[in-house]
């Protein structure tokens, strides 16, 4: 008999816009564009962007209400519920629940495995607590360990290793040197592409 169906997908990218970039230019506070491909140290990248926010009173709620007006990518509501009417789905990313929660809203609360930010009482954001290293793999693993077939879809260097731990692993929209580097991959570049992918890697109807 064939497995039960997990679907695994990485958030920003696959169904919402990337988060910093668009609060760096929503509030147009220039340093908040820096990403880990420019300071690959995330936790120093982390504690920068932090200040920044400190320096410019920016709370979370301020946050919260850039990100709500951002929306999931166009089609991205769509193709979620397409998905959850034929097998479970996951996401799986590097954010934090508190930014996270706008667009959750807006996709209709999928399961999210991700981060925490501490905030104060005002609102302001003390820190930020990532839950473990390389999440994205092991959480993979441990549903294939669970006995289900696994799918991922991702877009960036932080999916490969889920893609690569999956069954079946899918690029959805990478930047063109990715696939040059994992050419195990197969590439989608629409929402009806990776619906393709997925119904005939996971035999769904
Ligand atoms: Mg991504």
């Amino acid at each position: 008999m064939q497995k039960p169906v997990i679907a695994c997908l990485d958030l920003e990218g696959v169904l919402v816009p990337e988060i910093w970039i668009n609060v760096a230019l929503k509030t147009g506070i220039e340093a908040l564009k820096i990403t880990t491909r420019e300071m690959p140290d995330y936790d120093k990248l982390m504690k920068q962007r932090l200040a920044i926010l400190d320096r410019h009173h920016l709370k979370i709620g301020d946050i919260q209400d850039v990100i709500d007006k951002m929306g999931p990518l166009e089609g991205a509501t769509d193709f979620i519920r397409w998905l959850r009417e034929r097998c479970q789905v996951i996401i799986l990313s590097d954010t934090f629940y508190q930014f996270a929660l706008p667009l959750m809203r807006q996709l209709g609360y999928p399961t999210l495995f991700c981060n925490q930010l501490k905030i104060d009482a005002s609102g302001r954001i003390e820190n930020y607590h990532m839950r473990m290293q390389n999440q994205k793999k092991h959480s993979v693993a441990a549903f294939k360990s669970l006995n289900f077939f696994t799918m991922a879809a991702g877009d960036a260097y932080n999916d490969t290793a889920m893609l690569g731990e999956a069954d079946a692993g899918v690029f959805f929209r990478p930047p063109d040197h990715l696939p040059k580097e994992f050419p195990q991959f197969p590439v989608t570049q629409t929402y009806s592409e990776l619906q393709e992918r997925f119904a005939k890697a996971g035999n769904l109807k």
